[in-house]
This record gives structure tokens, sequence and C-alpha cells, in this order.
């Protein structure tokens, strides 16, 4: 769980830009959201600051979600689409379960429109995907889905996704950390919410232990 509400100041400590594109729900456990994507100026803040897109195509795609408003929502409803399939997915992988075919078929489709929006480019002394139509209101649901397929193909070169168990968080992150025992989407959120929970939940039942003698 994590007290910011909005795009622009949430926690990105999922790990992968994936993770941190699930976690724009606020909570998923014993309730759901707030949804931090509330616009699409929302996602494009989010999309700036996981390093998806530049700013010139940040400022760019904002000027057109102005233009075009409809588009815009159409684009974010397929944003939130994909980011509950890609939720569905992760959230497998952490319980150890198969991906559901739907959310996996959304994936699938998601991924197969961003394929061709890649070409293979000269980018300094190297050869580098780049973005074609980055314009293009949906650029930001294709980068999510390529790097998301990237992601979770990639399983067995590297740990598994988390759910963290805080409160009323249910976020998921990768751990990174050496030791690998990484239980909170972020220790000084929901792991200082749970300490402190632990914490009263003694200070009550030694409480009461004290009332019965
Ligand atoms: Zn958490």
């Amino acid at each position: 769980m994590d007290s910011a509400k909005t795009t622009a100041d949430m926690r990105l400590v999922g790990g992968h830009a994936c993770l941190d594109f699930v976690n724009t729900v606020d909570a998923r456990r014993e309730r759901w959201g707030p949804d931090l994507l509330q616009t699409y100026a929302d996602l494009v803040v989010w999309a700036g600051r996981v390093d998806l897109i530049e700013a010139d195509e940040g400022r760019g795609l904002l000027a057109k979600a102005s233009a075009r408003p409809a588009l815009a929502v159409a684009a974010l409803k397929r944003a939130k689409t994909l980011r509950e399939a890609l939720y569905a997915a992760l959230h497998a992988e952490a319980a150890g379960v198969i991906v559901p075919d739907d959310a996996l078929q959304t994936i699938r489709d998601a991924v197969a429109q961003a394929m061709p929006k890649r070409s293979l480019s000269n980018v300094g002394d190297r050869l580098a995907w780049q973005w074609t139509e980055r314009s293009n209101l949906n650029t930001i649901s294709w980068r999510v889905a390529f790097g998301a397929a990237e992601f979770m193909v990639a399983r067995h070169d590297r740990r598994s996704v988390r759910e963290c168990t805080g409160p009323n968080c249910g976020w998921l992150f990768i751990d990174t950390s050496r030791g690998g025992r990484r239980r909170w989407c972020s220790d000084e959120s929901c792991g200082t919410h749970t300490r402190v929970r632990r914490f009263r939940a003694k200070v009550d039942a030694a409480r009461s232990a004290i009332r019965r003698n």
C-alpha cells in the first residue's frame, strides 16, 4: 500500500516497468483501488518516470491527447485492459500457477500490435530497436506490452515475481536484493505498517493477559 495517490509521486518499487505498471492500482487485496490512471496524462507521466518515453515524446502525446480527447480515452482504456491482463499473468507467476487463457490472449494481441512498430536502427555505434509511430497514443501500451513479454519469457534468468504481503497492498515486485528475502514492495511503507501492526497486536495481547491475571 502506498499513501501517494498519483502517478507523479507513486513509489516505483516493482523492479521492472511492467511491474510498476500493474502497481498503478494503489491496492489490490482487501479493497481494489484507487486507480492511479485516471486520465491519459497520468499514463504519460508514469511512462516518463519509468523511462519508456522521452520528455519530447511525452509533450507530443499530451498535445495530441488534448486535441483528440476521444482517442485518448480509448487509448487509456486499452492500456488499462492490458494492465489488468498483465496483473493476472504476473500474479499467476507469483502464485506459481498457469497464466489464465484470457489474460494471455489479451497480452498476445497487444504484443502482436507492438511488434511491427519496432524498427532495427543504427543508434550510435550499435544496432538497437527503435519505436516507430512515436506520436500514436497507443505507443505507451505497445512499449509496455513488448517489455512485459520480454520480462516474462526470461523467467528462468531472474527471480520470481512476488506479491507484497503488506496490509491491503498486493503490489507486485521482483526481489533484486542480494539475499533475496524481500517481503514488501517497500520497506518504508508496507514493511513499517506491518511491523507497527504486529507491535500493536503484541501490546494488546499483553494488556489482555494482564487484565486476566
Ligand atoms: Zn506493499
